[in-house]
């Protein structure tokens, strides 16, 4: 039985959370480091590590799982480039794990078969083609209306040159994908240039709530993540042991992204996907959806029955 299906499942692990359990909940793979787009700011790619062998990564989520994670997440550089990426979707599925797979949308959607995808896009149109390569963008919308029935989320992270694309993304994203997902992009010291400053970011964030409010976009970002935009963020309420990050030489690290680069700066930090953990946390209703979404976690969560 994979553990979404057992209803009270998640309510148990919340109470032990909440008694100071630190048990991750989602391990992120980064599976390979290699990319099929080979984007010219991507640091990802081409690193000088080698990817690890398929029984290696069957043992590193099996350490997950037995350390408590029920969500896998594969990335990379693109997990889709790895040949083994089935059975190591499978694997994940059979240790009872509901898996997602995050992609540069380009290679067919339905030739793997995660829970679900989330599709990264750097953009609307040329923005994402000059970030990556000229005719990614119209292959991502062709593949992704190449196959309705695939679940997939687009995931964009917002920075000085695409924040005023947000309502053109919504529009065109919402009616043929699961859901269109906006994060901030972090000021690490190598991009913090390109990084929206904090008042800017508040600013689009109530943008988002307006378009949110109108009912006609499926924007996945909850309220109260986008509401807690205008609050400066302290190390203490950020859930990040949530997460266990598991590198591509099958080095784990719990906790929070930014400290495996840099000291991070809570007070800086609009990341999405920390931000709605320490919403859902604090049992906000709207981030639980959030999570439902892209953690797979369907119908199963007793209390959003
Ligand atoms: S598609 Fe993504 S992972 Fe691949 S090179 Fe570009 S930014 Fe990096
Ligand atoms: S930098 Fe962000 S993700 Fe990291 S601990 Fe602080 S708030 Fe959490």
């Amino acid at each position: 039985m994979r553990p979404g299906q057992f209803k009270p499942y998640y309510i148990y692990r919340y109470l032990r959370w909440k008694l100071g359990d630190k048990r991750p909940l989602s391990a992120v793979a980064k599976v390979t480091s290699e990319c099929n787009l080979k984007c010219d700011h991507c640091p990802w790619w081409g690193r000088d590590v080698e990817d690890n062998t398929t029984e290696g990564w069957f043992e590193a989520f099996q350490k997950a799982r037995d350390m408590g994670a029920t969500h896998l997440i594969l990335e990379g550089g693109e997990p889709t480039n790895r040949e083994d990426i089935d059975d190591l979707i499978s694997y994940g599925k059979d240790l009872g794990m509901l898996v997602m797979m995050i992609t540069n949308g380009i290679k067919d959607l339905k030739k793997h078969d995660p829970d679900s995808y989330w599709i990264s896009l750097e953009g609307f149109g040329k923005t994402h083609d000059e970030n990556r390569k000229e005719g990614v963008f119209e292959r991502i919308v062709e593949n992704i209306k190449q196959y309705p029935q695939v679940n997939k989320i687009v995931g964009v992270t917002l920075n000085k040159r695409n924040s005023h694309q947000v309502e053109k993304i919504a529009s065109f994203f919402s009616p043929i994908t699961d859901g269109v997902w906006f994060n901030f992009m972090y000021p690490y010291q190598d991009s913090k240039n390109l990084a929206l400053p904090l008042t800017e970011q508040n600013n689009i964030a109530k943008r988002i709530i307006e378009l949110k409010k109108k009912n006609e976009y499926n924007i996945i970002s909850s309220y109260s993540y986008l509401n807690s935009i205008a609050n400066k963020r302290k190390k203490e309420d950020c859930p990040s042991f949530l997460t266990l990050l598991i590198d591509t030489d099958l080095t784990f690290h719990q906790g929070c992204t930014v400290e495996q680069i840099e000291e991070c700066r809570c007070e800086v930090c609009n990341l999405a996907c920390y931000g709605e953990l320490t919403e859902a946390m604090g049992l906000n209703i709207d981030s639980l959806k959030f999570l439902k979404k892209t953690t797979g976690l369907d119908d199963r969560l007793l209390w959003l029955n």
